[in-house]
């Protein structure tokens, strides 16, 4: 037995419980100021990553989970995905 097992694969599938860089500013979507805002980070329907409002989420994201989004809340907390 090799310690390459001993590799914790499980860090994927566990988003940080909080956003660790600075807040979004705006949404990279449709420009609106996301301070004091809840956001999520993910997937577009065209494929790359945004930070976006929960609108612009609802309307042009790609889900919640891993590999899809994280929604965070107005702290930075992270509330789902
Ligand atoms: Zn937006």
């Amino acid at each position: 037995m090799s310690d390459w097992t001993k590799i914790d694969t499980s860090i994927e599938d566990k988003p940080a419980k909080r956003w660790l860089s600075a807040m979004p500013e705006e949404c990279d979507m449709c420009h609106t100021p996301l301070k004091g805002k809840a956001f999520v980070d993910g997937k577009t329907a065209f494929g790359p990553w945004a930070m976006m409002c929960e609108a612009c989420h609802r309307d042009q994201g790609f889900g919640l989970g891993v590999g899809r989004g994280q929604h965070y809340d107005k702290n930075g907390v992270r509330i789902g995905g």
